[in-house]
Parts: structure tokens; C-alpha cells; sequence
């Protein structure tokens, strides 16, 4: 079992030994159900062959068709992808949308691909596996390397073979089918979390500062909603680099610098900040959006956050989880915090198959109930059964997913 899988599957245990599952239940909950692996094969700017690896791995069905995004990064690879899948089924069910869980992905490295190239490949990838998706099967989404435009692409290659069928793909850009909300919502369901949290000790945005790692699409949305309800945002670092402003900084001019800078490195009236000193700082809450593992057990001890609050997927180290623990920093699990992002894929889902749209004031509402319903029955749990809110979560989520199966039968 690799590393990361067997981190996952430490916290699907601690829930499973809770729920009193057989070990039957356990190995069946815990395989996943497909794991496929395809050759997609382009041709290259300059006439050559490129030769790449897709997977998609279709983690769990129970509660209804599979969802998940699809990552291009160059470290993708069948470990990676089946603990994303599996954090998809129990993240799935912790917010109660009535999908399972799955994810795919490229290993390539975009930054070297024209923006021919990565159509050309988005288009083999969807040749190679249009039959095992689907908007009854198994929906794929944005993930890291992914966005808008190559859901569009995929979309469209999808309907090449089965005609029209939005709901194929969710994130599609709001022009062709998408979603108003869709691209804040990962960012605005973090804080939402945040406030939620920040409410169960009498506080408000307002009263606490936040520093967060990361300012791409969950990152600077966070970050901007954050800014606008009061919060001080007095850190932020990117793959360029890292500011610093103990006075908050002004995250729309931030913005604005980024995306003309290509990063936040050397925004004007900051100082420079590292990620070890970003994780270090001494902040009310972190709020880790970028990479998996950034919290491990050499740096866990240096944490001066009060709130941790897992935008990223798997950003803190099943070693990093106890020592943070024992040192009293509460920490709200990515399967609940970052739900925010397939909830609205969901109501995507909803509004393609019902042919009505929603308009942004109604998307973000509804996003808002089920998050902050989702938060409170995590808390309550964690209250009741008096443990951590990441083995609450994964206790709602592990739960739900058993009864549906257990209901279903096999
Ligand atoms: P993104 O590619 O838009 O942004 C990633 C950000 O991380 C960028 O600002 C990049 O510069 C920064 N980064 C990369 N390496 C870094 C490093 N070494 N140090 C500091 N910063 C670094 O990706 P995203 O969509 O914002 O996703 C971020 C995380 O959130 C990922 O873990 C992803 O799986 C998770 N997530 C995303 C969504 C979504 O809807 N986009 C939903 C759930 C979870």
C-alpha cells in the first residue's frame, strides 16, 4: 500500500473502528471499484510523438455516480489518484450530495504544452475513457492543471460520441453550460467554514487574522471573500514567493499585482515571507491551499496558528495530525472545508439535467446551507463522541457510505 494511500486509510479505520465495521465491510469500502489506466498519445507542435499516462480510478458508487476532478500535474500517478478517489467518496458523503467518489489525471507537466497540445490530449484522454464516465456513471471536474476551458473540451469530445450531455463534466465555463458560483465556490465554502468555526468561540472575520499558502483558484477566492468580510489576511505565499503585512493586505490590489506579475512575490508595502515562515506565522488561522503534505512532523511543532482550516487536499501529515493535536491547534479536515467546490458542481449537475438556471445569488445560498449544516453536524459529532473533527468527518462521511452499501447490498 502506498504512503498516501495508507494515510487515507488510517483515518477511514479510526471511523470504521468507531462504527464498529467488519473487516468484510472495510476491505469492501476501502477497494475501489475500477482503476483504469490509458495510453494517450498525441502529436506534438513539432510533429513528433508525445506519449503520456491517463488514469481515472472509480473509488465508490454506493450513494450514486462517481465524482471527481481531473489533475494535470507531472507527479500524478496511481497511488495519488486512488486516495484523491477515495477522499472524493467520504467528502461526497460528509456534505450529502448523492454522488460516490472517483479522479483521473494526466501525468504532463502544462507548462510545456501549447494550448493545441492540451486540447489534442484533453480530447485523446476523453477517446480513451468516454465509456466508463458519464452523467450517470462517473462526472469528472477541475483539479490542479485543469479549468474551464479544458472542460469545455471535454465536453464537447464527450458529445462526439453520445450527442448533447452537459452534464458529462462539471466547471465548464458559465458561457457553455457552467455555473455562476462554480469558480468561487471551493474559495467561498472555505470560508464559510472558517466563519462557522470562528462563531463556536464568539468571533467573527473581523476579529482574526489569516494567512494563507496558495492564491490560485481556492487560494485568492478565499483570500478576496476573506478580505471583503472583514478578515486580515497578513500572509500569503505562491509558487513566486511569499508577502507579509501584519496591518492585512489589500487583497484586490494583490490580485490585480498577481496577475499581472504571474505571482505574489515582491506585491509593494509587503515583506518577503517563506513557506516555513508562512506555516510558522503567528496568525489566528492557516488556511493551506496549495499542496498535499506541507504539515508534517518537523514542522507541526513550529505551527503559532490558533485554526487550521485544509483548503488543500491532504496538506497535513497523519504525524503532523497528532502533534497539532496534542498542542491544542484545532484543525477542520479538507473533506469538509474544501467541499465547497463539488457542492456547486453538483448544483451544475443539477441545473444541465433539469435544463434551468440558477442565478448567483440562489447558488450561493444554497452552497451556504450545506456547508454550514455539514459544519454543525461534524461539530456536534465531535462534541458527542468527543474526538477530533477530522475523525468526526470522516465518521459521518465512512458512515453514510456504509449504510448505502450495506441498504444497497452487493
Ligand atoms: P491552482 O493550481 O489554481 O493553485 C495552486 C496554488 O498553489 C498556486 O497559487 C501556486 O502558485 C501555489 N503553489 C504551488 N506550489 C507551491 C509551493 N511550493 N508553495 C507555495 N505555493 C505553491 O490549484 P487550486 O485549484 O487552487 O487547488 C489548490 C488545492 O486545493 C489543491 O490541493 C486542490 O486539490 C485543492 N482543491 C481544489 C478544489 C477546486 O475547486 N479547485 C476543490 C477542492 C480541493
Amino acid at each position: 500500500m502506498s504512503d498516501s494511500f495508507a494515510n487515507a486509510t488510517l483515518y477511514f479505520n479510526q471511523a470504521a473502528d468507531l462504527l464498529d465495521l467488519s473487516s468484510n465491510m472495510r476491505r469492501l469500502l476501502l477497494m475501489p471499484e475500477r482503476e483504469v489506466k490509458v495510453q494517450v498519445a498525441l502529436e506534438m507542435d513539432n510533429g513528433e510523438i508525445g506519449t503520456f499516462v491517463g488514469f481515472r480510478i472509480q473509488h465508490d458508487s454506493s450513494r450514486g455516480p462517481m465524482k471527481g476532478g481531473l489533475r494535470f500535474h507531472p507527479e500524478v500517478d496511481g497511488d495519488e489518484v486512488l486516495t484523491l478517489a477515495s477522499l472524493m467518496t467520504w467528502k461526497t458523503a460528509v456534505v450529502n450530495l448523492p454522488y460516490g467518489g472517483a479522479k483521473g489525471g494526466i501525468a504532463v507537466d502544462t507548462r510545456k504544452l501549447s494550448q493545441g497540445e492540451l486540447e489534442r490530449m484533453t480530447r485523446k484522454f476523453v477517446d480513451e475513457i468516454h465509456d466508463m464516465v458519464g452523467p450517470d456513471k462517473d462526472i469528472p471536474a477541475p483539479d490542479m492543471g485543469t479549468n474551464a476551458q479544458v472542460m469545455a473540451w471535454f465536453m464537447n469530445q464527450y458529445e462526439k460520441f453520445y450527442g448533447f450531455n452537459p452534464a458529462c463534466v462539471t466547471g465548464k465555463p458559465v458561457e457553455l453550460h457552467g455555473s455562476e458560483g462554480r469558480e468561487e465556490a471551493t474559495g467561498r465554502g472555505v470560508v464559510c467554514i472558517a466563519k462557522a468555526m470562528l462563531g463556536k468561540f464568539g468571533k467573527n472575520l473581523p476579529d482574526a487574522t489569516f494567512a494563507l499558502q496558495g492564491f490560485g483558484n481556492v487560494g485568492s477566492y478565499a483570500a478576496k471573500i476573506l478580505h471583503e468580510g472583514g478578515g486580515k489576511v497578513v500572509g500569503v505565499t505562491d509558487m513566486t514567493g511569499g508577502v507579509w503585512n501584519p496591518e492585512g493586505l489589500n487583497i484586490i490590489e494583490l490580485q490585480a499585482y498577481a496577475n499581472k506579475s504571474g505571482g505574489v512575490a515582491g506585491f509593494p508595502g509587503s515583506d518577503a515571507i517563506t513557506n516555513a515562515g508562512l506555516l510558522a506565522a503567528p496568525v489566528d488561522v492557516l488556511i493551506p491551499a496549495a499542496l498535499g503534505g506541507v504539515l508534517t512532523a518537523d514542522n507541526a511543532k513550529d505551527v503559532r496558528a490558533k485554526y487550521i482550516v485544509e483548503a488543500a487536499n491532504n496538506p497535513t501529515r497523519p504525524e503532523a495530525d497528532e502533534i497539532l493535536r496534542d498542542r491544542g491547534i484545532l484543525c477542520v479536515p479538507d473533506i469538509l472545508a474544501n467541499a465547497g467546490g463539488v457542492t456547486v458542481s453538483y448544483f451544475e449537475w443539477v441545473q444541465n439535467q433539469q435544463k434551468f438556471r440558477w442565478d448567483l445569488a440562489h447558488v450561493r445560498h444554497e452552497l451556504e446551507k450545506i456547508m454550514l449544516d455539514s459544519f454543525n453536524k461534524v461539530w456536534d459529532l465531535a462534541q458527542e463522541k468527543k474526538v477530533p473533527l477530522r475523525t468526526a468527518a470522516y465518521l459521518l462521511g465512512v458512515g453514510r457510505v456504509a449504510r448505502a452499501t450495506a441498504l444497497g447490498g452487493i
